[in-house]
């Protein structure tokens, strides 16, 4: 967790938990993964490998940004943005589902704060929120056997019934989701789940943008047609035809293996983003460091941002 941060589409980040498992070509150079073999030695990456929890003064930092909100709005005009979970994935079905709920009580608790989650298991959103009202569901009982005492370290009933709002639609608004596809495979495979999920906001990270891909038709609302996610969608529950993608994110890859990026990928991008009037940021170029290339497209820093409140 860091009070400030390196990554510029947002303001801190937090991680509940490390570790994870690669699942992506976006994954061969996980940064998080090699920062934990030559440096932190904090948790091992892969299949079966315990996830670690971050300390409880690292979980109460959340809370201090939420008692300082007001503060940090009038110095900046906004709220402040977190990226949470840099360092695994907080839709990893590998991860305790305790932690999962924990988390979402910190969430829910800490209403002036964007919270960014930023996914490559976009498939698993719903369904972890479920497992959490299960589990909830389950704490509720106990706690209630337990006695007044132990149930007041959290409140079971306001986090039930906050999860059956947003299971319901009503998602929460200071709740971002998004998801990270590198090349069209993923983009065809997890973009129309995006469109699915419940979030007041959905969100498209494309970094390390791996090879050039066409999001355009997800860019755009839609309005008759198959429930594919594709042109002509019909719209379910929270897929409606007018939803698209609300921000795109773009980004080349850092660090030592860093692979390139094609300039014709990122103005492809930018024009469907531009002919759709998507906001788009554009991050950085990447290499060795994250700002060996630095950020400019054709001279200028492209950082747009979405309209949003909370
Ligand atoms: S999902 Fe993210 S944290 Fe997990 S291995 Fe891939 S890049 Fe690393």
């Amino acid at each position: 967790m860091a009070q400030q941060t390196t990554i510029a589409w947002t303001d801190s980040t937090f991680n509940g938990w490390i570790g994870c498992t690669a699942i992506s070509p976006g994954c061969d150079n996980c940064y998080a993964a090699a920062m934990m073999d030559t440096r932190l030695h904090r948790a091992k990456w892969g299949p079966g490998e315990p996830r670690v929890r971050t300390s409880k003064a690292n979980w109460e930092q959340m809370r201090r940004w939420e008692r300082n909100y007001a503060r940090f709005e009038q110095e900046h005009g906004r709220a402040r943005r977190v990226f949470c979970f840099s360092q695994a994935d907080v839709f990893d079905n590998e991860s305790p589902i305790g932690w999962f709920v924990d988390f979402m009580e910190l969430c829910r608790t800490t209403p002036h704060l964007i919270k960014q989650l930023l996914t490559k298991r976009i498939g698993n959103v719903v369904r972890r929120l479920q497992e959490a009202l299960e589990h909830v569901a389950e704490q509720l009982v106990a706690t209630t056997q337990l006695g007044a005492e132990k149930a007041l370290q959290t409140d079971w009933q306001a986090l039930r019934d906050w999860l059956i709002a947003w299971l319901a639609g009503r998602a929460p608004s200071h709740i971002w989701i998004g998801a990270t596809v590198v090349n069209q495979v993923e983009a065809d495979r997890d973009i129309p789940k995006l469109l699915r999920v419940p979030a007041a906001l959905i969100f498209l990270s494309l970094e390390p943008l791996l090879a050039s891909v066409d999001v355009s038709r997800w860019l755009r609302p839609r309005t008759t047609g198959r429930d594919d996610g594709r042109e002509g969608v019909q719209a379910p529950e929270w897929s409606q035809a007018t939803r698209v993608v609300d921000w795109v994110i773009v980004g080349g890859e850092s660090g030592r293996k860093a692979r390139p990026m094609d300039p014709l990928a990122v103005a492809g991008l930018r024009r469907q983003c531009e002919e759709a009037r998507t906001p788009m940021f554009f991050k950085q170029w990447g290499g060795r460091t994250a700002d060996a290339g630095g950020c400019l497209l054709d001279g200028i820093e492209l950082k747009q941002w979405p309209l949003a409140s909370i």
